[in-house]
């Protein structure tokens, strides 16, 4: 089996390790205009990622992992209301029902997953970003909902990134200009935009953002996909 993710519109990705694992991140499914699937169409999901505490990125998480038995990664508040509020069984949450926060990483299947900082507002906890280092090694960096800071060119000296996922869509988010110095610090070997074309209010093409980081970071190699589309890696 090869590598291989789905950008299933907005934050939300599927990612299919060589090892057969699956990975739902922001499962944002039932009212996500661009999202192409159902619930009812996920049949596997091995860790379910939340980056916070907001019903575009909460989605439909916790329904994934009750019909999948997937373990749920997320901050112990945002784990908390899901378990109280949305019936997450509470042994599903990793380390062992509690939860997990910034700077940490869970090994779960064989796969490391690292929290990591992101600025953006929330419900419950705060914003965060995950690294997830599949079985092979492949690195795989989502950024959550984030402004741009410095302490990115430290996540990719720490964990040398293959692909990156990027918010383009401005509003609540990067722009384009943030997104591209962004790879200049991360230093991906690819990138792929996110957080944008859902909403009206949010940037509606990835266009402006494959120019700018053409130009300024050409050593990063910008896959846009359409909602969907499965990308080998
Ligand atoms: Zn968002």
């Amino acid at each position: 089996m090869v590598t291989s993710i789905k950008w299933l519109g907005h934050a939300n990705f599927m990612i299919k390790s060589a090892h057969e694992k699956v990975i739902y991140i922001d499962p944002f499914i039932v009212d996500n205009p661009l999202c192409p699937i159902t619930v009812d169409d996920i049949t596997q999901a091995n860790i379910v990622l939340v980056t916070h505490d907001h019903f575009d990125h909460v989605g439909n998480a916790v329904e994934i992992v009750k019909k999948t038995g997937a373990i749920m990664v997320a901050q112990p508040e945002t784990a908390g209301r899901m378990t109280s509020e949305l019936g997450l069984p509470a042994e599903k949450v990793v380390n062992f029902g509690m939860g997990m926060n910034i700077g940490a990483t869970a090994v779960l299947d064989g796969i490391a997953v690292t929290m990591t900082q992101a600025f953006h507002s929330s419900g419950t906890a705060s914003c965060a970003g995950f690294i997830i280092k599949l079985e092979d090694g492949y690195t795989i960096y989502h950024a959550g909902d984030t402004g741009i800071f410095s302490t990115m060119k430290i996540l990719g000296e720490l964990y040398p990134i293959d692909l990156a996922l990027l918010p383009i869509g401005n509003a609540f988010t990067m722009d384009p200009i943030q997104a591209t110095r962004a790879l200049t610090l991360l230093n991906p070997k690819k990138a792929i935009p996110m957080h944008y074309r859902t909403f009206p209010v949010l940037e509606q093409s990835a266009d402006r953002f494959v120019a700018l980081a053409n130009n300024e970071a050409p050593g990063v190699e910008i896959i846009v996909p359409e909602p969907g589309q499965t990308i080998a890696l």
